[in-house]
Formats: structure tokens, C-alpha cells, sequence
């Protein structure tokens, strides 16, 4: 298989093969592989320090120094003094892991402050923490939804919230992507079934926020439950950070708020905040909690710090968002498409040009910058892209050095390709 043949599939051609042996996987697809390393060598590369601005990257055995616009790490809590003194202090006196389900004997005083401190940051009357974001979401669907119910899903929504779906047995219906009117009709569609909305702050692989005005009203008009992901949202947007409900205007009228510790808390785990009743049921029904490790104390006490910091004041906020509207600006006057990103996930789209992602990554990453590439099945196949996270711990300067080297191989090649 030669490069460009190679370059004509994807993951989703290789999800079902024709081995006896479930332990085998399809021949084509060890050969695609074999094919494409060079390509496929760019994921699960090793960080050679903290997910900072800068940092370095090991390729081929050799260390790479990169300007980072890969990592979550969106208001630089991963390294800020008091998240990494608490971290330490906590693993003092608590030691390294939880060692027990929470439900047995993994809880602490310091995973119940957390609980505590998130539900009054919230204006919610409960909280409770899981130790994996995309198993927060998995436990929490799973454990309300039931079959014969409806799960009405965005249709850009994280797989998290399908395999949660999926998982409790109920029906996933997916409407257009922010479509007020298409929610209302797949609402119609499932009326006489109890129903789930399932949106989110900001979406994932193209930086748009929820139009949560519109779609909470037609969920409510409908008597449907929200439930909203607000992974990159929370600590982010709003005023004081309380998510996309805060920057909408429609707190109080979710149901169940989610979001994960890997993003702007910089650290792992999940939340989900609503009502007492939601919870106290929910807490023997979702099975990532109850049959799974309690979250590490110092990851907790990390946690707990970074809220605090976070919430402070609004200056990391500030700096986030005016960091990302820079970058996008500048992106746009080198002609380079972000498509509906209003955030700082910022979708560099190169459409078709999947070779160019997979090229152009190793470009980037010898002229010193690390961007993740995304590739279909995660996108449309004729969207590939670059997604660049900026964090309110860049600097212009790393800004203007990664604008710098984008106009120089990204923008340079889209335009040879042209
Ligand atoms: N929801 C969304 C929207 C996400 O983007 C992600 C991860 N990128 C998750 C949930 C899962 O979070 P985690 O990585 O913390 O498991």
C-alpha cells in the first residue's frame, strides 16, 4: 500500500473485519497501519514535561521544543503554585490513591469539600465527583435513562454522551447541530416517551457555543429535562465561570450540569451538579461511580485549589478570551478557515486535504509547534483538521511565533493547493 493509497481510508474502514479470531484484527487493516506510521506516529506522542505553553515533544528519540497549543489547559492551572502546593500537601497526608469505591471507602473529607464547594459555586443543591470525565457522563446517562426512553442528542455531541445513551438501552435521537426547530420536531417525534436534551457549552472539534437560549426553550415548551456538557465551558465562559448556562442567561433551568476536571481544572474526573433527589439516586445507579475508584485526594485537593484560584477573580478569564479572539483574528488575516469557533477551541479546517493534515503536522512540529491533528471519523471526512487550544498562559509573543509558523506551512500549502 503505497502513501496515497494509504491516505484513502480512515479508522472507520477497519471497525469490522473478517478474522475467525476476535484477538486478530483485520489484515488490511495491520498493513494500513504499517503503511501509514508516519502519520499515525503523531498521536500518543510523549510530552517531555507539564502540558505548559511551551514544552518539549519526543519524535523519532529526539526532544522537540514546541510552542504547545495542544493541551486542555486553558487558564494554566496545571502549573500554577497553589494547585501544585495543594496537590503535594494532599498526597502528604493522604497519601497517593483513594484505594475504594466511594460509595465504600473511597470517599474523604476533601472529595466531600469539593462536593460542597462546587455545588455552592454553582448555585446547585448537590454535587457529585467521578473519577473520569468520559465516564462521569457515561455513568450519569446510564444511570437515569432507561429503555423506552428518549436521549434527544445534538448531533455534534462527544461520544460520551452516545455511549451513555447507547449503553442504558434508550433511544438516541440525534437533531442538526444548534437547530432550535430541528430539537422541537425530534421532540414531537418522541412525545409520549419520557425525554432527555442532551446539549453542550462548547463543542468539541469546532469551538461553537450551545445556542442554549433557543434550544432550552423548546426543550422546556416540550416539558423535557436538559442535561448539558460543559467540558471546555466551565470555568471559561460566564462571567464567573459557572459555563455556557452563565454566558446564555439559563441557569436554573438545567437539569443536570456536567463537566470534566481534564480541561480548564487541569487536572482528571468529572461532576455532575443538580437537584438532592437526582443524586442520591443517581449515586447507586451510575455504575462508574459506584463500581470504580474514588478520584486520588491530591487530584482532588488540586482540583479544589484551582477552583479557588479560578474563581477569585475574572483576570485568567479575561486573558483566555482575549487571547482566543486574537489568535482568530490573526488566523483569519492569513486567510485560514476556523470555521463556527467563537472560543478557544480554534478549528484550523484544511477540508479534504488529508494528506496535507498529516504532513503538514510534522512541518509544524520541526519549525516548533505542536497542534493536534483530527481526522475523520471524529470529523467530517472532508473537514480534517488542525484544533489549536489557547490557554490565558500564552503569551503574544508564543502567539505571534505560532501565527508565524502556520502562515508559513499551513496557510502557504492550502494555498498551493488552491
Ligand atoms: N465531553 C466533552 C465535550 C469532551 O470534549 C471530553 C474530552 N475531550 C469529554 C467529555 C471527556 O472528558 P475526559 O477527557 O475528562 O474524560
Amino acid at each position: 500500500m503505497d502513501l496515497r493509497e494509504a491516505a484513502r481510508y480512515s479508522l472507520a474502514d477497519f471497525f469490522v473485519g473478517d478474522t475467525d479470531d476476535i484477538l486478530a484484527p483485520p489484515a488490511e487493516y495491520t498493513e494500513w497501519r504499517a503503511a501509514t506510521t508516519w502519520a499515525t506516529a503523531l498521536y500518543e506522542r510523549s510530552m517531555l514535561g507539564a502540558p505548559a505553553s511551551r514544552v518539549a515533544v519526543e519524535a523519532n528519540g529526539d526532544k522537540w521544543p514546541v510552542i504547545n497549543l495542544a493541551s486542555y489547559n486553558y487558564l494554566g492551572l496545571a502549573t500554577h503554585p497553589e494547585t501544585v502546593a495543594a496537590a503535594k500537601a494532599a498526597l502528604d497526608q493522604y497519601g497517593t490513591g483513594a484505594c475504594g469505591s466511594p460509595i465504600l471507602s473511597g470517599m474523604t473529607d476533601l472529595h466531600r469539600e469539593l462536593e460542597t464547594e462546587l455545588a455552592k459555586f454553582l448555585g446547585r443543591e448537590s454535587v457529585m465527583l467521578f473519577n473520569s470525565g468520559y465516564g462521569g457522563a457515561l455513568g450519569a446517562l446510564s444511570g437515569l435513562l432507561r429503555k423506552g426512553d428518549a436521549c434527544i442528542v445534538d448531533a455534534k455531541s462527544h461520544l460520551c454522551l452516545i455511549d451513555g445513551t447507547r449503553l442504558s438501552g434508550a433511544a438516541l435521537v440525534t437533531f442538526a447541530h444548534n437547530d432550535a426547530r430541528a430539537l422541537d420536531a425530534a421532540l414531537s417525534r418522541a412525545k409520549g416517551k419520557r425525554r432527555l436534551v442532551v446539549l453542550e457549552g462548547i463543542y468539541s472539534m469546532d469551538g461553537d457555543v450551545g445556542a442554549l437560549p433557543e434550544l432550552v426553550a423548546v426543550a422546556e415548551a416540550h416539558g423535557a429535562p436538559v442535561f448539558i456538557d460543559e467540558a471546555h465551558s466551565i470555568l471559561t465562559l460566564g462571567a464567573r465561570g459557572r459555563g455556557a448556562v452563565e454566558s446564555c442567561g439559563v441557569e436554573g433551568r438545567i437539569g443536570l450540569q456536567y463537566a470534566t476536571f481534564s480541561k480548564a481544572f487541569a487536572s482528571v474526573g468529572s461532576f455532575v451538579a443538580g437537584s438532592k433527589a437526582t443524586l442520591d439516586y443517581l449515586r447507586f445507579y451510575a455504575n462508574p461511580y459506584g463500581f470504580s475508584c474514588a478520584l486520588p485526594p491530591p487530584v482532588v485537593a488540586a482540583v479544589l485549589a484551582g477552583l479557588r484560584v479560578a474563581t477569585r477573580d475574572d483576570l485568567l478569564r479575561v486573558r483566555l478570551r482575549e487571547n482566543a479572539a486574537y489568535f482568530r483574528r490573526q488566523l483569519h488575516a492569513i486567510g485560514l478557515d476556523t470555521g463556527e469557533s467563537t472560543s478557544h477551541v480554534v478549528p484550523i479546517i484544511l477540508g479534504k486535504h488529508r494528506e496535507l493534515l498529516y504532513m503538514l503536522s510534522y512541518a509544524l512540529l520541526a519549525r516548533g509547534l505542536f497542534v493536534a491533528p483530527v481526522d475523520y471519523p471524529s470529523v467530517p471526512d472532508d473537514q480534517v483538521r488542525f484544533r489549536a487550544s489557547i490557554t490565558a498562559a500564552h503569551t503574544k509573543a508564543e502567539l505571534d511565533e505560532a501565527l508565524d509558523i502556520l502562515e508559513l506551512t499551513v496557510a502557504r500549502a492550502l494555498r498551493a493547493a488552491a
